[in-house]
C-alpha cells in the first residue's frame, strides 16, 4: 500500500474548484498529497480549499486562468513559494461550449475561445512547471506526472460541436508527444477520457429528456458517472505505482465506448 502514498507530493489542479478537478484534487489530499487549486472563480475556489481542509487536507487556491500564459506562470510561482515543489499536474481546466451549433454555423470566436482553454490553456499550465520538473530531474529528483482531461469524445467526434471533440482529440496527441519525450526525465503523461459525466458542464444535456433517455440506456453501468468515479485515477496516476504506465488515453465512461 505503500505506493499510494502521496503524503511528500505536491499537485496542481488546474479547474479544481469544481466537478471532476474536485473530486480528483479531494481524492490526492485524502491520499497525504499537497494541492494547489487553480480557478478562475475566487468563491468557488475559496469553497474548494474548505472542503479539502474539512476533510483533513492540505491545499491552496490561485486565481487562474489557463487561457492567458502570464497567469499560468504566476500561478506556477505561486504554487512554488507556497510548497517549495510540483511533482505533478492535473491539466483538467475545460469548456464544453454553449449549445450545439452546426458546423457551418460556427463562428471564429467560438472556435478559437474553445481551443484558447481546451488547448492553449494546457500548454500554458504544463509547459512551466515540466521546466520546473526538468530542473529538478538535472538535480537527481526524477519524479514526475502529468495529467491532461480530455473526453471520450475524442474518439467519436461529436456532431454539432465538433470544436470541443477536435480539441480534445489533439489533447491525446499532446499528452501522448510530452510522455514520449520526457520520459527519461521520469516524467509519465497520459490523459484521462471521461464519458458522460454529472458536472455543472452536462446540465443542459442532463436536462434533455430525448438524451438522456437514448444515452443512458447505452451506458453498460446505467448510470452517468460522477465526479468521485475520478479520485482513483487521479491517486494512481500520481503515485509510484503508475511509474510504467505512461502515453496512455484511459476512458473512463461506464463501457459507453465498448459499442
Ligand atoms: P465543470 O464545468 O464542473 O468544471 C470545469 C472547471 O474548469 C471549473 O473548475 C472551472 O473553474 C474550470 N475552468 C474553465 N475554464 C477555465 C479557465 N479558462 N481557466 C481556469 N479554469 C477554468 O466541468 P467538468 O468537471 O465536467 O469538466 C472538467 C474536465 O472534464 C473538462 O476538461 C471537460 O472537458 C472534461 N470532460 C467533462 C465531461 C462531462 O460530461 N462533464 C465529459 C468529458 C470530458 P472556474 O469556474 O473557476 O472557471
Amino acid at each position: 500500500m505503500w505506493r499510494f502514498d502521496l503524503s511528500r507530493r505536491v499537485a496542481v489542479v488546474t479547474g479544481g474548484n469544481g466537478g471532476i478537478g474536485l473530486a480528483m484534487a479531494e481524492g490526492l489530499a485524502d491520499q497525504g498529497c499537497v494541492v494547489s487549486i487553480w480557478g478562475r472563480n475566487a468563491e468557488k475556489n475559496a469553497a474548494a480549499v474548505a472542503r479539502i481542509q474539512s476533510r483533513g487536507g492540505s491545499a491552496k487556491a490561485f486565481r487562474c486562468d489557463v487561457s492567458d500564459r502570464q497567469q499560468t506562470e504566476r500561478a506556477t510561482r505561486d504554487t512554488l513559494d507556497a510548497f517549495g515543489r510540483i511533482d505533478g499536474c492535473f491539466a483538467n481546466a475545460g469548456i464544453g461550449g454553449s449549445g450545439r451549433t452546426a458546423f457551418v454555423e460556427r463562428t471564429d470566436e467560438d472556435w478559437r475561445q474553445m481551443f484558447s482553454v481546451n488547448l492553449d490553456g494546457v500548454f500554458h499550465a504544463l509547459q512551466p512547471i515540466v521546466k520546473h520538473m526538468i530542473e529538478r530531474a538535472a538535480g537527481g529528483d526524477r519524479f514526475g506526472r502529468l495529467v491532461t482531461t480530455s473526453s471520450m469524445a475524442a474518439l467519436f467526434g461529436t456532431a454539432r460541436n465538433e470544436h470541443y471533440a477536435a480539441s480534445k482529440a489533439a489533447l491525446n496527441s499532446l499528452t501522448k508527444s510530452l510522455a514520449v519525450e520526457h520520459a527519461r526525465f521520469g516524467i509519465t503523461a497520459n490523459a484521462v477520457l471521461p464519458g458522460w459525466i454529472d458536472t455543472d458542464m452536462s446540465e443542459e444535456l442532463q436536462a434533455n429528456d430525448k438524451f438522456m433517455a437514448n444515452a443512458v440506456p447505452r451506458i453498460p453501468v446505467r448510470r452517468l458517472g460522477k465526479p468521485e468515479d475520478f479520485a482513483g485515477i487521479a491517486i494512481y496516476l500520481m503515485s509510484e505505482a503508475s511509474s510504467y504506465h505512461t502515453a496512455d488515453c484511459i476512458v473512463i465512461d461506464g463501457g459507453y465506448s465498448a459499442f
